[in-house]
C-alpha cells in the first residue's frame, strides 16, 4: 500500500509541477507588484526539486517521498514561501499512508500543514499571506468530514473556498514579508502566496475528481 501511496503521490506531484509551470509568469507578476516578482521562480524550483527527490525517495514510501520532496523544496525554492512550503511537506502525517484516501485524512494532512505555516511564519488571517487562502480549506474539508461528504466533492468544495479567498486578500493590504513596506501598492491585487495556493489545491482536487 505504500508504495501505492507513494505512486499517487507522484503522480499529483507531476500534476502540480504542470500547474506551477503554467503560471509561473503570472505569479511573479503578482508577486512583483509589492513584492521582489520571484514567486514564480520559486515555487517552479521548488516543485521541480520537490519532484526529482521525491521520485528518487519512491521504493521507500510515502512518508520517505513526502519527506524528500519537501527538503529539496526548502533547499532549492528559496524565499518565504519555499522554506514554509518545504516544511508544510515534510510535516504531513503518516496517517495519510493508511487505505484509501478519506476526507478525514485530508482534513488531518491540511491541518497539519496549517500549524506548521503558522508556527514557522506566525501569520494571522487577514494579513495577506498564503493562511488566508489556508484557513477555508481546512476548515471546509473538516465541515465535509463531519457531514460525510464524498472525497471528490470535499476537496473541490475546500478548492473553491481556498481560490475565493485567495482573490478576496485584493482587498487587503499585507501586514507581513517583504510586501509590508510597500502595502498600499498591493491593495486591489492579490496575494501572490496564496493565490499559488490555491492553483495547486485546485490541481489536486481535479486530480481526485478523476
Ligand atoms: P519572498 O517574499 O521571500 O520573496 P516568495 O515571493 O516566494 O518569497 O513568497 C511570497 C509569499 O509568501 C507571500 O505572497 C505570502 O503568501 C507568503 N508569506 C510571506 N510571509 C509569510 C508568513 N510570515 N507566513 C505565511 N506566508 C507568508
Ligand atoms: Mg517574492
Ligand atoms: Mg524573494
Amino acid at each position: 500500500a505504500s508504495v501505492e501511496r507513494a505512486d499517487r503521490a507522484l503522480e499529483l506531484l507531476t500534476a502540480v509541477r504542470a500547474t506551477l509551470h503554467e503560471h509561473e509568469e503570472e505569479l511573479g507578476r503578482i508577486d512583483a507588484i509589492a513584492g521582489d516578482g520571484d514567486h514564480g521562480v520559486g515555487m517552479r524550483r521548488g516543485v521541480d526539486a520537490a519532484l526529482d527527490a521525491a521520485t528518487v525517495a519512491r521504493a521507500d514510501g510515502l512518508g520517505a517521498v513526502l519527506r524528500a520532496a519537501g527538503e529539496g523544496w526548502s533547499e532549492v525554492a528559496g524565499g518565504t514561501s519555499g522554506a514554509l512550503w518545504g516544511a508544510a511537506l515534510v510535516s504531513l502525517p503518516p496517517s495519510l499512508d493508511r487505505g484509501d484516501l478519506t476526507v478525514a485524512q485530508a482534513a488531518a494532512a491540511a491541518r497539519a500543514a496549517l500549524d506548521t505555516v503558522v508556527r514557522l511564519g506566525r501569520a494571522k488571517v487577514g494579513d495577506k499571506t498564503m493562511v488566508d487562502a489556508l484557513v477555508p480549506y481546512v476548515e471546509r474539508l473538516e465541515s465535509a468530514d463531519a457531514t460525510g461528504l464524498p472525497l471528490a466533492e470535499a476537496l473541490a468544495a475546500a478548492a473553491a473556498d481556498a481560490m475565493a479567498a485567495a482573490r478576496a486578500t485584493s482587498a487587503l493590504r499585507p501586514a507581513l514579508g517583504r510586501a509590508r513596506p510597500l502595502a498600499e501598492r498591493s491593495l486591489g491585487h492579490p496575494d501572490a502566496g496564496a493565490t499559488s495556493l490555491a492553483l495547486v489545491l485546485s490541481t489536486i482536487a481535479h486530480a481526485e475528481e478523476g
